[in-house]
């Protein structure tokens, strides 16, 4: 089953290849059962997933990195959990990597069910105390967050 909707805003959006934008909010989501069916079988790390991902990547349309980045995933474990995170590569891919299971935190690559936001390119000392600041904003707001440290 496929969502046309926005997990994050309930509002319409677009998929680009497997990749959903929200036309409304920030919010993106990979057809995760698409992709697992895809690396279904595949071995990790091979020439052949390297090249399905790129595959994906493409189809969606993601920019490459221009530095660092901080982004925001929502977790489906508890009402109010999210993941605060810090990345050198896209915020897409990166997110792509915790369902692929490569570099991936356990809670992000079981639970994660959408890119809320993402802050960047910055640079790296940027991101890091950026990283902190937006996971104790989230923590201020209400939310549980995994990832970011306090
Ligand atoms: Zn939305």
């Amino acid at each position: 089953m496929t969502d046309t909707k926005c997990r994050v805003c309930s509002k319409d959006g677009k998929f680009y290849g497997l990749l959903f934008k929200c036309s409304n909010c920030s919010a993106v989501h990979w057809d995760k059962s698409k992709i697992k069916k895809k690396y279904n079988k595949i071995e990790k790390n091979s020439p052949e997933w390297n090249l399905i991902k790129e595959t994906i990547l493409k189809e969606a349309e993601t920019p490459k990195s221009k530095g660092h980045y901080v982004y925001t995933l929502r977790l489906k474990s508890k009402p109010n959990y999210l993941y605060v995170g810090l990345t050198g590569i896209h915020p897409y891919e990166r997110y792509l990597n915790h369902i692929i299971g490569h570099k991936a935190s356990k809670y992000a690559k079981k639970y994660a069910t959408a890119l809320i936001e993402f802050e960047g390119p910055m640079k790296y000392n940027i991101a890091e105390e950026r990283e902190k600041s937006r996971g104790n904003e989230w923590r201020a707001d209400g939310y549980t967050v995994k990832g970011a440290p306090t």
